[in-house]
């Protein structure tokens, strides 16, 4: 199986949508926003390469509390619909644990880039979660 670029996963809760997240940055980004707080996810090729199935590993290992807690799994990055098939992957595999999802996007979708991920996802919850400018 394919290995895509991601920086890491961490456990956060709070922030990156309702309840306990687990949340996966992906790395890449075409954009260099001046209040940026993830520089370090800029570059795909600093990425640590792990399949889809790794990912859900680990989202298998934390659903008990992600599912008590209303949290989920959120994937951030850099922006993760850079690598879209790897984020359709574990969306897919997340759903069929029954564990929320969350995709945290610019929006801006660069030209290796599509937007099935999101297009999966209930555009309303989408802008609930990322609120207003
Ligand atoms: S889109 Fe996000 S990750 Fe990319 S530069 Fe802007 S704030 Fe940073």
């Amino acid at each position: 199986m394919k290995r895509a670029p991601s920086t890491r996963g961490r456990l956060v809760t709070a922030v990156d949508g309702p309840g306990t997240r687990l949340t996966y940055f992906l790395a890449g980004c075409p954009l260099r926003c001046l209040y940026c707080h993830n520089p370090d996810t800029w570059q795909m090729r600093r990425g640590t390469r792990a399949t889809a199935d790794e990912v859900l590993t680990r989202v298998r290992r934390y659903s008990h509390v992600l599912n008590a807690s209303g949290g989920g799994l959120t994937i951030s990055g850099g922006e993760p619909l850079l690598q879209p098939d790897f984020v359709a992957r574990i969306f897919r595999g997340a759903k069929e644990m029954g564990i929320h999802t969350a995709l945290d996007t610019s929006g801006f979708l660069g030209a290796r880039a599509s937007n099935e991920p999101a297009r999966r996802h209930r555009p309303g919850a989408a802008r609930r979660e990322v609120g207003r400018p």
